[in-house]
């Protein structure tokens, strides 16, 4: 800053011709009514004209043009005079002022510029006042004149840099003095006591006239502010009552909601209720299904095996033709139960969990075998494949895969009058660790129509045709089949055409084994499950009868009745014990060879009956004794129960003689020496 210029500023006479007005350092609102118009004599003197009411708005405008002023260099590492006329405004809010004022100090600063003096012309009273404590803020001098030409006149007379003003001497009577404080009085006390009366009081020329108009205007600011904090105590209010009303709502909401929770909740309590009592009916159904297939199983094994010893009697041709029939409506009969009760299997979820490594080409062979007398018998050809990448060894469930291969061959057989049924067995997709294989059935049979497809697949359903009825059946084999297919991971299908044929069709992921299995060991998965008409093989009657000794513990009569004549058909001696205690005593005397052993019995049941035998050891004279289960109980539950209490083996009732044959023929090999 150019300090040599303090108090140097006019170096010589300055006049308001001598300003420089430009256009864009002014402004004038018609509206408004305020004026802003501003002029400089470079790096000497800078002149403001403004006025009206002067509110925040057009203080930005003016703070605006400063800016394009200094940026114009007029103003720039000087000390200037400045003049400010108030005369014309009315109003100018103390922000606004402060404004102005901060945004001035800061150009000054920026432009390194310094007013050494600020006169300021046409000041009110209040204004003159509130400018003195201004001053010290805005860190200027004031000197207050009444005109713009008397500030030039005292900037040229070099008075102006020292003015002072003068204080003259002022007289006021004690009435008015009185009067002064009863209107602040008033004014303190009476909100609505209006200043303007001090008209009444004192005339414009008295000394205590400016101090009226002061406090008129503190007056008319205070009332304003009242004005506006009663607005705003009205603004609060309406927001509190909105955020009442919205605060009930919300809590009306609330209700709401926790209401449909409430309904939600008792809606899932009554679904899980439903659930349990739908499990629990399914439950209770299987387990009567079981229950009553148990009950039929009993005397339909007598009728099963006494017609099989009838029809080996001597019988005239019409005997024959009766017992016949009786043998195929039993084991028409004997279907219906075993199927029944592989679906309630199926239902009360009693499958086979566990996952066994088998032989896919054994089980073919198997099928083969069985099914091929079926299908010769009907001029029929049946053919399987298997593809040549299908590896021999597989993890899966081997028995319920030969059951559904089983049931769809025995249709594809029953439907088909000639031609040509077809097993295919191909790789569908393989991973490093998973094998699908595809298999079809595949006949040239009378086909399904298209509409009957989906029902067929469906539980119990068959089609009303004369070939249905004409053959027989459940209905049941493909239900069980979709079943069992979906639980191996697959989904049964079917292509069919009327007259042309039916393919049915499923893939199943079977998971890759390390260890290939022991092959064709037909214990590795013995069927749980009878499948259809299987059973129909002639056995070779005994030509003496054998050695060793066998105990039948039974207690009903007609099933002791029932096997002894199969037994002593099949050549052995048997004894009869009527529950556990009998054949406990039975066998401390008799060193029996094989215990035939019925389940449920009076006074100690097989179960127990066999741990007893198994824990006495060399109490009984053969503690080798082979011990198997004969029950109409025919899960695969009660097979482990027998097996974990020491049994050997288990046969269910029915039963046909040939198995009967088969089973003694495994478990007494030396018999036949
Ligand atoms: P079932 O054979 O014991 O009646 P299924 O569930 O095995 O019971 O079959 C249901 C019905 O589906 C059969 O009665 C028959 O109408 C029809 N069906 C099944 N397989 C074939 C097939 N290969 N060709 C024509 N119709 C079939």
């Amino acid at each position: 800053m150019n300090s040599s210029a303090k108090n140097n500023v006019p170096e010589c006479s300055l006049t308001l011709e001598m300003v420089e007005f430009r256009p864009e350092w002014q402004f004038e609102e018609s509206k408004t009514g305020v004026f802003y118009k501003n002029g400089v004599i470079p790096g000497k003197l800078f002149i403001t004209f403004l006025g009206g009411n002067i509110q925040l708005d057009s203080a930005k405008k003016a703070i605006d043009i400063l800016e394009t002023m200094f940026k114009g260099n007029v103003l720039n590492n000087c000390e200037y005079i400045r003049i400010a006329d108030y005369t014309d405004v009315t109003k100018a809010s103390i922000n606004t002022r402060m404004l102005y004022a901060n945004s001035l100090n800061r150009l000054n600063e920026e432009y390194h510029c310094r007013p050494v003096i600020t006169y300021i012309c046409g000041a009110s009273l209040l204004l003159k006042t509130m400018l003195r404590l201004f001053a010290s803020y805005v860190k200027q001098k004031f000197i207050f004149v009444k005109t713009v030409h008397e500030a030039f006149e005292l900037i040229n007379s070099g008075k102006g840099l020292n003015f002072a003003e003068t204080n003259h001497p002022i007289t006021i009577t004690q009435e008015e003095i009185d009067n002064f404080a009863a209107t602040c009085g008033h004014i303190l006390f009476d909100e609505f006591y209006i200043v303007d009366e001090k008209q009444n009081f004192v005339s414009p020329g008295h000394p205590l006239y400016d101090l009226y108009t002061i406090i008129s205007l503190l007056n008319n600011d205070l009332k304003e502010l009242q004005k506006t904090e009663k607005e705003q105590k009205q603004k609060i209010e309406e927001a509190l009552n909105n955020s009442r009303i919205l605060n009930k709502k919300l809590s009306e909401e609330k209700k709401n909601v926790e209401e449909k929770e409430q309904i939600q909740q008792i809606l899932i309590e009554n679904l899980k209720k439903a659930r349990i009592e739908a499990e629990s009916a399914s439950k209770a159904k299987s387990e009567f299904l079981a229950n009553m297939s148990h009950e039929i199983r009993t005397p339909l094994h007598a009728v099963i095996g006494m017609t099989e010893l009838l029809l080996d009697t001597p019988l005239n041709g019409e005997q024959q033709h009766f017992a016949e029939t009786i043998q195929i409506s039993t084991r028409q009969l004997y279907q219906l139960i075993s199927d029944i009760l592989d679906f309630s299997k199926i239902e009360s979820g009693q499958l086979e969990k566990e996952q066994t490594s088998f032989n896919i080409r054994t089980l073919c062979n198997e099928i083969s075998t069985l099914l091929i007398g079926n299908a010769l018998k009907k001029n029929l050809k049946l053919e399987i494949s298997i593809a040549e990448p299908v590896p021999d060894t597989l993890n899966g469930y081997p028995v319920y895969l030969k059951q559904v291969l089983l049931n769809l061959i025995q249709n594809a057989i029953k439907f088909t009058y000639q031609g040509t049924i077809t097993i295919k067995v191909k790789l569908e997709t393989e991973s490093a660790d998973e094998t699908s294989l595809r298999f079809s059935v595949k006949d040239t049979g009378i086909g399904i129509p298209e509409e009957k497809k989906e029902l067929i697949i469906q539980r119990f359903t068959q089609l009303d045709s004369s070939a249905t009825r004409k053959e027989g059946g459940t209905g049941l084999g493909l239900a069980i089949s979709t079943q069992l297919v979906e639980y191996m991971g697959g989904k049964l299908n079917l292509d069919s055409k009327v007259d042309e044929g039916s393919e049915f069709w499923f893939v199943i992921p079977f998971q890759k084994t390390v260890n290939a299995i022991e092959e064709n060991n037909d214990t590795a998965y013995s069927m749980p499950f009878k499948t259809k008409e299987t059973e129909n093989k002639d056995y070779p009657g005994q030509a003496s009868s054998k050695g060793e000794k066998i105990l039948l513990v039974e207690d009903n009569t007609t099933n002791q009745q029932v096997a002894v004549a199969m037994f002593t058909k099949l050549r052995y001696k048997v004894d009869i014990a009527a529950n556990g205690i009998e054949a406990i005593d039975a066998l401390k005397k008799i060193p029996y060879a094989l215990v035939v052993m019925d389940l449920q019995m009076p006074l100690m049941d097989g179960i127990e009956a066999t741990r007893e035998i198994r824990r006495m050891g060399n109490e009984i004279m053969n503690p080798d004794v082979r011990i198997i289960a004969m029950t109409a109980n025919a899960t695969e539950e009660d097979r482990k129960k027998c097996l974990k209490a020491g049994m050997n083996d288990f046969i269910t009732k029915p039963f046909f003689i040939h198995s009967l044959r088969e089973l003694l023929d495994k478990w007494l090999p030396n018999n036949n020496t």
